[in-house]
């Protein structure tokens, strides 16, 4: 047999297919990708594997090409999230609307008035720029932001509570995507855990008989992703902020989603508003920027002055503290909020959460055939009513009436799961990958979030399943 040679890497780069790629990649990635590809190939030189054809200049420009291409993709990628979660925590939760992708463009093109006071001409507070906008929608006396809504739990309870015991619920030591624990956050925070009453049922007398010298909050957590049903008892928290007050403590309550308006007027589920949590006597209420609020990712603290003070002169408010393109998005989506009567128009995930069924449903309608068509055979397509859920963590029971396009592959049982799989595959393979859920023997698109149709019936002709 005839042995084979690797050409040298200067073989490769003198072939004119490298010319266009040291244009597009530099001579640095484009060497590197040639000798990492050589290194590979070696072996199966050596051991007789390889034609000639493999190893010419010719096809290794154009593998090194589509190598250098893969690389320079960005592993950021946009996605259709049709899973029939809306605020799906992995796929990055509530979408911005134009004001907030233009304030966050300024903010990151120019230099801007983050920490200076254009008034005075002297330093100015980060917080300050959003102070009173959260102020007008809520009724809180004083606010401050941070990172995200873990952040904000953390910074309020260490600067809070420290060396000093939180009274809790059993009913409320909840743990959220997997790695934020109320009982965990709490000793990370230094606060000592005290838990009172049982998994369903927590009476006042429960938290008054839990009071002793070294208490210094109580805390209160909106059970988020889950919900007890049945024989329960929970102590309003009008009643519990009168008791933590009478006791001289302050009341912290972890709205999670925490609404600034109320949901039913769009006909969703109730949640509990900020404004109220303060009305009912909470003194000190956390929630997150990109749950309900459909905001970026931050962590708004809100309540009294003073507390509001303590924590801002904790120095952990320094490394949690939030940055310009956040603080940007964050005004001019609670600008939005001045007028409720547009913002299901103008505010995306709620326009998302509220665009009606028999809209959906006409879309499934519309697309089904033609995903129908492209499975072929194998595959029945049908358009149907689904349930959707609005995610991160907000009311885990109530059910959004969607629509979705049910793809059911017509073979045995036992090739079903391989065939799901396939799809599920060849769906995240599209050049903006398409994400459903699998269920019930079937894999379904629930189209709530198909905003961009048309970008998504510009890419059907490149599914390509596997049988
Ligand atoms: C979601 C949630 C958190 C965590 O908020 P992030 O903004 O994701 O950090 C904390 N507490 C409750 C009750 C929540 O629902």
């Amino acid at each position: 047999m005839m042995s084979l040679r690797l050409p040298s890497i200067d073989g490769v780069l003198r072939h004119p297919a490298c010319g266009p790629l040291l244009e597009r990649h530099g001579r640095e990635s484009l060497l590197t990708g040639l000798r990492q590809l050589l290194d590979e190939l070696r072996p199966g030189v050596l051991n007789g594997q390889l034609s000639a054809v493999e190893i010419s200049p010719e096809v290794l420009a154009g593998r090194v090409s589509e190598r250098l291409a893969q690389q320079q993709r960005s592993h950021v990628r946009r996605v259709f999230n049709l899973t029939g979660t809306v605020l799906h925590t992995n796929l990055g939760r509530a979408l911005l609307p134009d004001e907030a992708i233009d304030a966050v463009q300024m903010a990151a093109r120019y230099p801007l008035n983050l920490e200076f006071d254009l008034a005075s001409g002297k330093r100015g507070d980060r917080d300050d720029l959003i102070e009173g906008l959260i102020r007008e929608l809520t009724g809180a006396e004083a606010v401050t932001v941070v990172n995200n809504n873990a952040a904000a739990v953390l910074l309020a309870l260490n600067s809070l509570g420290a060396r000093k015991e939180g009274i809790i619920s059993r009913g409320e030591l909840i743990e959220i995507g997997g790695a934020f624990r109320i009982p965990d956050i709490m000793a990370r925070a230094g606060v000592r855990l005290h838990e009172v009453g049982t998994t369903n049922r927590t009476h006042a007398r429960d938290y008054e008989a839990a009071l002793n010298p070294r208490s210094g909050l109580i805390m209160r957590v909106h059970a988020s992703n889950y919900s007890i049903e049945g024989f329960t008892a929970r102590v309003p928290t009008a009643e519990l902020a009168e008791l933590a007050h009478r006791h001289g403590l302050p009341l912290l309550e972890d709205l999670g989603s925490g609404s600034l308006l109320d949901l039913t007027r769009w006909g969703l589920p109730a949640e509990p508003t900020v404004r109220q949590a303060l009305l009912d006597g909470a003194d000190i209420i956390t929630f997150s920027g990109d749950k309900l609020l459909g905001g970026p990712q931050a962590g708004l603290i809100v309540g009294r002055k003073e507390l509001i003070a303590k924590i801002k002169k904790n120095p952990l408010k320094r490394a949690l503290r939030v940055d310009k393109l956040t603080l940007a998005a964050l005004e001019a989506v609670l600008g939005l909020y001045r007028d409720p009567d547009r913002l299901a128009e103008r505010l995306p995930s709620l326009r998302l959460l509220t665009r009606p069924q028999a809209d959906i449903f006409a879309q499934a309608l519309r697309l089904q055939p033609l995903m129908a068509e492209r499975l072929g055979e194998i595959w029945q397509v049908s358009a149907v009513e689904a349930l959707g859920m609005i995610g991160s963590g907000s009311q885990p029971v109530a059910r959004l009436p969607s629509a979705a396009l049910c793809c059911r592959p017509q073979v045995s049982k036992r090739l079903r799961g391989r065939c799901l799989l396939n799809l599920e595959a060849a769906l995240r393979a599209l050049p903006i990958p398409v994400l459903g859920r699998i269920d019930d023997d079937a894999l379904w698109l629930d189209l709530r979030q198909l905003d961009d149709e048309p970008a998504w019936l510009a890419q059907l002709p490149q599914l390509q399943v596997d049988p």
